[in-house]
């Protein structure tokens, strides 16, 4: 029972859960059904995590004026430019 690790990959585009291929973990890859976007399963799991750190950094920390440390996120329009998020 893995509950806390228990998250779901979405396609940062399509907001749908991608289909994993059912290789060895280590081969396995990500594909999204609707826009065909496909990434290896640790590069999905990857931006995932980002994009949950992310989110939870932006919730804890109300952006603190810090005028050296300047870090803008990518705003390009969709979903902050991840190409997977997890909800
Ligand atoms: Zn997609």
């Amino acid at each position: 029972m893995s509950n806390r690790h228990d998250v779901r990959l979405l396609c940062g585009a399509c907001g749908i859960p991608p289909e994993v291929g059912s290789e060895t973990l280590r081969d396995r890859t990500a594909t999204c059904p609707s826009c065909g976007r496909s990434d290896s399963y640790g590069a999905v799991l990857r931006e995932a995590g980002r994009y949950l750190a992310d989110r939870i950094v932006c919730a804890e920390i109300a952006r603190p004026p810090r005028a050296g440390d300047v870090r803008l996120p990518p705003t390009s329009g969709d979903e902050a430019g991840f190409r997977w998020v997890a909800a």
